[in-house]
């Protein structure tokens, strides 16, 4: 056997192989386009099988058999083009261009009962050429328009039919060529035929560890993307995320439903509009796939689920690819990715959504983990907060209450003992005193919890804050201090008086209780585009560096501030903030221990009556 039998024995063997390899697909996965392949083999088979059969028993020639495999060649571009009208589009005129070749071609073989005229044959071998190329570009489009494996595939099957379309074209020149060039194409032609041979079997029979060395770079990079997604807020986002990856990775469009254990529905948010935002039990393909946990293929969607039908032609859905989203036992959802085309390779496609599914599964999981994480330190610090504010409240409730029963006490021993001596004012005014700081700090505690739900702002009304800050400051406990307010006109916005006149109250009476009596409190109030600031300083004890990113926090209190010395429960800051929250403002410090503090405050003035 020489080479060159040697490597048309191999080239055969392949395309027979081939045919095996796509006839097996069909079987298992019949739809339009299996049934094309295997028809496009089928022919190549069929012809190989044929001349192989006639020489090695040399057969005589039976004419309606060499017939029937030279029209089956004949066929062969025209095959290849149904083919490639499976998955693109190729436009009408081609069809029928193609159609009328392939008859004229064959009347004319019938005609000439096989001994066709040379320019007869040069014409069929140009529509031959004419037509591969045209396949080989529309294969070499489609590939771009994919991904993965798909588009590694379509590469493949574009080179096979240009090489295809190039021995044919050799071959049929062949005879036309000058003598001393004809030994040159055989020796051409079954190299180029070879070459074909193998890009074909990679293209439409790519052994697995093929498939999985192409799958790897598109999974591998919607990994890398998708590292990142747990940690997106919310899983609306991560769903987002995950179908514009996944859609991607396929070069289809995809969309991701999860499931809803309360109401038993898949719940999609289809950007592409085609599924409903709920899918229940028993209805859709994407139910199906779901309840069965197996992913599966629907070549033609509008058949497969004819209640949709109008839905997948107006978004021109041609085939569905669904895999369900589960991870061990958990069954989270459904994966589910619209083609306009019939997929040319489906059990790669499929094999693709059903590992994006379990990647998609796992990051799903993983930000349920990040999510329960975040209830239980959630729930951990309701129950410290809890554990903080009764501590805190009882410590702060109890100074005051026991110096008012001891001093009630002592006033009810007196009355018993000595019923005619006078009153006690100093000490009803203890009492008085004491009672009052318990009534407030009680006050306190209910205004942050009314802060919670949001019920602590009332009705709100023109207010001119200035004249609030200058009642504020005439208040009798600050008598002995000197506040200094300053502003050049009434700043007039609509408020909660009530509220705000706390604010004011609350940082003028810190600025006094955490500075020297000698210092001076300022408060300087100004309008600016629309907004009116108010400046609490003073020259006392300042904040630690340390404590600013907190001390708004509920029963917080700077590290500098004793207990003994500065009474307090650290909910004043807490409740200013929320109160300017709630009016739309904002609230922060600037403070340096040993220096003394400026509190500001921003009020919208917008709304003002
Ligand atoms: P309280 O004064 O009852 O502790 P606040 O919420 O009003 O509660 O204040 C929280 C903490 O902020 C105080 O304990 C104190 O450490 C610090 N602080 C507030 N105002 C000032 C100020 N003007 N100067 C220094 N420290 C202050």
């Amino acid at each position: 056997m020489t080479a060159l039998e040697l490597i048309s024995l191999l080239t055969q063997a392949i395309f027979v192989l081939i045919f095996v390899l796509v006839v097996r697909g069909l079987v298992r996965r019949p739809s339009r386009t299996t049934v094309d392949i295997a028809l496009f083999f089928g022919a190549i088979a069929i012809a190989i099988v044929e001349s192989r059969v006639a020489t090695t028993f040399r057969l005589p020639q039976v004419e309606i058999v060499s017939d029937i495999v030279a029209l089956l060649i004949i066929a062969m571009p025209y095959l290849l083009l149904r083919l490639v009208d499976d998955f693109s589009d190729v436009p009408a005129l081609v069809n029928r261009l193609a159609e009328g070749g392939l008859l004229l071609s064959a009347a004319a073989f019938l005609a000439t009962e096989g001994t066709v005229p040379p320019p007869i044959l040069l014409a069929v071998v140009l529509y031959f050429a004419a037509l591969s190329t045209y396949c080989a570009v529309a294969v070499v489009r489609a590939a771009r328009r994919s991904a993965g494996v798909t588009r590694r595939r379509l590469e493949a099957v574009a080179a096979g039919t240009l090489l295809l379309g190039l021995v044919i074209l050799v071959a049929g020149l062949a005879p036309s060529l000058p003598p001393p060039l004809t030994g040159l194409p055989t020796g051409l032609t079954q190299a180029v035929a070879l070459a074909s041979a193998i890009a074909y079997f990679v293209g439409f029979a790519p052994p697995q560890i093929l498939r999985r060395a192409w799958q790897e770079p598109e999974l591998r990079s919607f990994l890398r993307r998708a590292a990142s997604l747990p940690r997106l807020p919310d899983t609306a986002s991560i769903v987002r995320a995950l179908q514009d990856g996944a859609g991607s990775t396929l070069g289809a469009r995809a969309t991701i439903g999860l499931f809803d254990r309360e109401t038993r529905t898949l719940r999609f948010q289809d950007p592409h509009g085609v599924l409903p935002a709920e899918v229940g039990q028993g209805e859709y393909l994407a139910w199906r796939v779901f309840e069965r946990q197996r992913a599966e293929y629907f070549a033609d969607a509008a058949r497969a689920h004819p209640a949709l039908a109008s839905a997948y032609r107006a978004h021109r859905v041609r085939s569905l690819l669904i895999a369900p989203i589960s991870a061990a036992e958990q069954h989270l959802g459904a994966l589910e990715a619209y083609t306009d085309h019939e997929p040319v390779f489906s059990e790669d496609d499929l094999d693709l959504v059903r590992l994006l599914a379990d990647q998609a599964a796992v990051i799903l999981e993983s930000r349920a983990l990040i999510d329960e994480a975040a209830r239980v330190r959630a729930h951990e610090e309701a129950a410290r907060l809890k554990d903080d504010f009764i501590s805190a409240a009882a410590h702060d409730l109890k100074t005051p209450l026991t110096t008012l029963v001891a001093q009630a006490q002592f006033l009810e021993r007196r009355a018993q003992t000595e019923p005619s001596a006078p009153a006690d004012l100093a000490g009803l005014r203890r009492i008085v005193r004491e009672a009052k700081r318990l009534s407030s700090l009680v006050v306190e505690l209910l205004d942050a919890s009314r802060l919670e739900q949001g019920k602590l702002v009332g009705e709100r009304e023109p207010v001119d804050l200035v004249e609030l800050v200058r009642d504020v400051a005439r208040r009798e406990s600050y008598r002995a201090r000197r506040i200094n307010v300053s502003a050049d006109a009434p700043v007039v916005g609509s408020y909660d008086p009530r509220r705000i006149g706390q604010v004011l109250e609350n940082l003028v009476e810190n600025a006094v209780k955490y500075s020297p009596d000698d210092s001076e409190v300022r408060v300087a109030i100004a309008q600016r585009d629309g907004e009116a600031f108010i400046d609490v300083t003073d020259q006392g004890i300042g904040i630690p560096a340390s404590d600013l990113p907190v001390i708004f926090e509920r029963f917080h209190r700077a590290s500098n501030v004793d207990d003994r010395r500065f009474a307090g429960m650290g909910l004043g800051l807490f409740i200013c903030k929320g109160i300017v929250e709630q009016h739309g403002g904002r609230i922060w410090v600037e403070s340096r221990v040993g220096t003394g503090s400026t509190f500001h405050v921003v009020l919208p003035l917008e709304g003002a009556h």
